[in-house]
């Protein structure tokens, strides 16, 4: 029998007026997979990601995490089973320090008992001290350790991305979606960030979806893509399978 997938989507629309960003979206996806999401300006791909994300409820269709329906929940109730996000448009706390702002991203974190008891300031010492040590690590994976008492507005564009995920990364997820996570970032970071997140994929049980412009990235990390345009899914396929296909170059890839 088939694994029940992380994440499963059916007929996932959503309308803002007459403009219909998703239109009957279905995807499937299994733990451990890193799945990139394309199209065009305008596809639907944010849209997605706030639906996913609990940011906005949909018009029609299904969401399951882990096999429990969650359309129709809160940003909270998504972040409670384990998903995380980071934004297109950085969203910082720009006056807490790089690690506070960790720490402040373990407030969605996907185990509630701990949640509730950082809200309620009940927690143990010991849970104190695993998210430090959380915190701490994951700056130190993503070379922010050296900026952990700085603060985060006084970092680098590069290293505001990097914190971004780091914040993402400190609420346990299960799994993460990164919005356009290379975007403003200078080939060299843009390199050292695939790098990293090639490491994660390797080495951490973590489901990812990636929406990314730079289609370098997006082929080197996934393995699976799935094309949108105006809102409805064109294709997927492996990485090979898109750079093949006509109807993608013709839609997204101006028919190279
Ligand atoms: P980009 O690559 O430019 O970020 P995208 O693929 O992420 O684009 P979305 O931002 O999801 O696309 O937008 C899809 C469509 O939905 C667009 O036509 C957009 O104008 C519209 N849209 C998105 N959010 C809203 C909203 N809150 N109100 C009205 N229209 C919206």
């Amino acid at each position: 029998m088939p694994e029940q997938p992380l994440l499963e989507v059916k007929g996932l629309s959503k309308s803002f007026g007459g403009i219909r960003a998703v239109d009957d979206l279905n995807l499937s996806v299994q733990d451990g997979e890193f799945i990139g999401l394309i199209g065009p300006n305008g596809a639907g791909k944010t849209t997605v990601f706030n639906l996913l994300s609990g940011t906005i409820k949909p018009t029609a269709g299904h969401i399951a995490v882990g096999g429990e329906r969650l359309e129709g929940q809160g940003a909270e109730e998504f972040a409670a089973r384990g998903v995380a996000r980071t934004f297109q448009n950085i969203r910082l706390f720009k006056h807490l320090t790089v690690f506070e702002n960790v720490l402040a991203g373990m407030h969605g974190t996907s185990d509630r008992q701990l949640w509730r008891n950082l809200v309620q300031g009940r927690l143990f010492r010991t849970q104190e001290e695993r998210l430090r040590e959380r915190a701490a690590e994951l700056l130190e994976t993503f070379g922010l350790s050296r900026h952990a008492d700085e603060l985060s507005v006084h970092l680098s564009y590069g290293d505001q991305r990097r914190l971004e995920i780091v914040r993402a990364l400190a609420t346990f997820p299960k799994l993460l979606l990164l919005d356009e996570p290379a975007a403003g970032m200078n080939p060299a970071e843009g390199r050292q960030l695939v790098e990293l997140l090639g490491q994660i994929k390797r080495t951490q049980k973590l489901t990812f979806v990636l929406i990314e412009h730079d289609m370098e990235v997006v082929m080197e990390l996934c393995d699976r893509i799935r094309v949108l345009d105006y809102g409805k899914s064109l294709f997927e396929g492996t990485p090979e399978e898109v750079r093949r296909s006509p109807a993608v170059r013709e839609a997204y890839l101006g028919g190279e």
